[in-house]
């Protein structure tokens, strides 16, 4: 397994025109999946507010773990996020060719 953010970034195009991109259950489910990662990792806490309030919603559930947040307050964390790249670009070993394959934490 190869860790990520060791070369030149690569933005990678987003296939918005793609069906599965306007799937709302698609979208909960990679944010899940995401949103799992980034709570054990927790690195990027003092990039943005999309972090901290990640964090916050995890730590203030019943599990203490994301599936104990409602799917509905996704987007609190989607909300902070202004696409300044900073957590991908410099400091997510996760990114590909990792294959976790985090894009973005939003
Ligand atoms: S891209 Fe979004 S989540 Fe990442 S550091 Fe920037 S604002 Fe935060
Ligand atoms: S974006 Fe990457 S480095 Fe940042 S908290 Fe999530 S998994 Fe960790």
């Amino acid at each position: 397994m190869r860790e990520g953010s060791l070369e030149a970034p690569t933005r990678h195009p987003i296939d918005w025109k793609s069906e599965q991109y306007w799937d709302r259950a698609d979208l909960e489910q990679e944010l899940e999946r995401v949103y799992d990662i980034c709570h054990g990792c927790r690195r990027c806490v003092s990039l943005c507010d999309a972090f901290p309030t990640l964090f916050d919603l995890v730590d203030e559930s019943d599990t203490l773990e994301v599936d104990g947040i409602a799917k509905a307050d996704y987007i609190k964390v989607v909300d902070q996020c202004y696409l300044c790249d900073l957590c991908y670009m410099t400091k997510c070993p996760y990114v590909p060719p990792h294959e976790w394959n985090v894009i973005s934490l939003t």
